[in-house]
């Protein structure tokens, strides 16, 4: 099973709004990495991946929402390397909007097998009952966690940051469920502080991360996820759109928009001192953009350009 070792694109960016930077602020273009298992996705499934076929299963099993970009990369990297695919997703009234749903007809499309389960019962996903049920129905599978962080996920999370990375001060990245952070973390030197902007709701992502490293060297900002996961508003939007505009870089509503947003802010507030350099980690995402302007289109809201 071949995964290339990629080495993402460093690339200069400005901000919206802000003249005169006093920083020197990069992004890490993991989102050019591969075209079909997009950005942190495709780091997050390499070694999970690798193991499963190890083992010898022929089959993929992994949790999602309607827009999930986990779901997407799953559904293509089982088409890839060879593996039959099922995504167990949120939200039974799906089921008959499957065409309707850009994440979901994209899996569809790669061979993914869509199971709709309540939100009732999705939620109940990490207890040994539902697990124990899944794994009888489906004997043969390879349970990829929601999201797709586990041990294996961090692994391939380190290998994200190559020499020209550990120059700069400060890495950022937003943050789900925590495994793309935790790689950075492990992998960052120690002059480095990394900065996560996470993309719910909640004061435990910090908790939920010293659970997984024992260093220490990152500070969370909870004040950017424009009240919870898939939540935005206009000024986001347009900020979204902005940058794009400013760098030719697009950027998504979920995640690397509301990081871009958090880093914009902060420098407006003077956090970082002259001449610092932050590195930002683009996870991609991208594949998300059109289901969100479908909604956003309903509302008669501003849509992403
Ligand atoms: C999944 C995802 C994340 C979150 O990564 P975690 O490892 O779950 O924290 C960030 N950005 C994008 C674009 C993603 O798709």
């Amino acid at each position: 099973m071949i995964w290339k070792d990629y080495k993402a694109e460093i690339q200069e960016i400005k901000l919206p709004k802000i003249a005169d930077l006093n920083v020197k602020l990069s992004i890490l273009r993991e989102d050019l990495i591969h075209s079909e298992i997009s950005g942190n996705k495709y780091r997050k499934l390499k070694y999970n991946l690798i193991e499963a076929e190890k083992l010898g299963f022929k089959k993929l099993l992994t949790f999602g929402g309607a827009f999930s970009n986990h779901i997407a990369a799953t559904a293509a990297a089982g088409k890839l390397y060879g593996f039959e695919t099922i995504g167990i997703i949120r939200g039974e009234e799906l089921e008959n909007k499957i065409n309707e749903n850009v994440t979901l007809r994209f899996a569809k499309q790669y061979g993914m097998q869509l199971y709709f389960i309540s939100r009732e019962e999705y939620r109940t996903k990490h207890e040994l009952s539902f697990l124990e049920q899944l794994k009888s129905k489906f004997p043969n599978a390879y349970i990829v966690p929601e999201g797709g962080t586990n041990d294996l996920a961090i692994k391939g999370c380190k290998e994200i940051l190559y020499n020209e990375c550990f120059n700069y001060d400060y890495l950022g990245s937003a943050i789900g469920t925590c495994g793309t952070i935790t790689g950075l973390i492990e992998s960052s030197a120690d002059h480095q502080t990394i900065l996560g902007f996470p993309s719910l709701k909640g004061d435990f992502i910090t908790k939920d991360i010293q659970e997984l490293t024992s260093k220490n060297n990152f500070t969370i900002f909870n004040d950017y996820h424009f009240g919870g996961y898939g939540k935005v508003n206009e000024e986001l939007i347009n900020f979204i759109n902005d940058f794009k505009h400013l760098n030719r870089i697009q950027l998504d509503p979920i995640y690397t928009g509301k990081m871009l947003f958090g880093i914009a802010d902060l420098i407006k507030k003077n956090y970082f001192k002259n001449n610092s350099s932050i590195l930002l980690v683009h996870t991609g995402g991208l594949q998300g953009i059109e289901g969100m302007n479908n909604f956003l289109r309903k509302k008669n809201k501003n849509i992403i350009e």
